[in-house]
């Protein structure tokens, strides 16, 4: 498969630029994570997703591998070792364009006691729902781990992972970048909170209320106050 048209080099630079905007930002460090973004055009359908085993600052835009929605690769590199749960979020979500996988330092904190991040703070409605959950650990690259981040991801677009990072998908990589960049944040709070003991949750009817002015006014990723 060539490189593909315009719109393709654009998406294969927009992931590049995402992923070193993920260490950049703090979120990720080193070449863990990984950063991939629908494609599809004439008869593929499938995804771009940043290569294994290659430093951001040293990957170049036709460095990003191809894969169709069936598994099957295109290129000379080798895709992240994660491919399996991008794969599988694009075909059960219809509303992800873009996944932003990272070892943030707080939300994996979390994860590494399996803990999810319940509604303490309102701004947890921006991943969709009343709670941040923490998928069950599988290895690392599995299709157990890419089960256990679909269902963590149910009426969700972000996800904690047990003993391992996060996941957080959007309508585009801005999108799915804000929300991991949100979620880190969220989980920092939290982890903050607790040092005073267990804050107390808002309630489910509050959330309720969040979760609609999310719906009505703009983007989650936007909200503000
Ligand atoms: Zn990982």
């Amino acid at each position: 498969m060539s490189l593909g048209g315009p719109e393709e080099q654009v998406l294969r630079a927009a992931i590049v630029e995402t992923a070193l905007a993920m260490n950049a930002q703090g979120i990720n460090r080193g070449k863990s994570g990984n950063v991939s973004a629908r494609l599809r055009h004439d008869d593929f359908e499938g995804f771009l997703v940043t290569p294994t085993g290659l430093p951001y600052d040293r990957t170049a835009p036709a460095d990003i591998v191809p894969m169709t929605v069936a598994g099957k690769r295109y290129g000379d590199r080798l895709p992240s070792s994660e491919w399996r749960f991008h794969r599988d979020i694009y075909r059960t979500r219809a509303d992800a364009n873009a996944i932003v996988h990272t070892h943030a330092p707080f939300a994996t904190t979390l994860a590494c006691h399996g803990r999810s991040i319940p509604a303490f703070h309102y701004m947890v409605a921006v991943a969709g729902g009343r709670d941040i959950r923490c998928a069950g650990y599988a290895t690392f690259g599995t299709q157990a781990l890419s089960d256990h981040a679909l269902a963590a991801l149910e009426s969700r677009r972000a996800c904690l992972l047990a003993h391992h990072g996060m996941i957080a998908i959007g309508p585009s990589l801005e999108t799915a970048l804000a929300l991991a960049i949100e979620v880190e944040t969220l989980a920092e709070m939290y982890w903050r909170a607790l040092a005073l003991g267990e804050p107390e949750n808002l309630s489910d009817t509050e959330m309720d209320v969040v979760l609609e002015k999310f719906a009505t006014y703009g983007q989650p990723g936007e909200a503000q106050t």
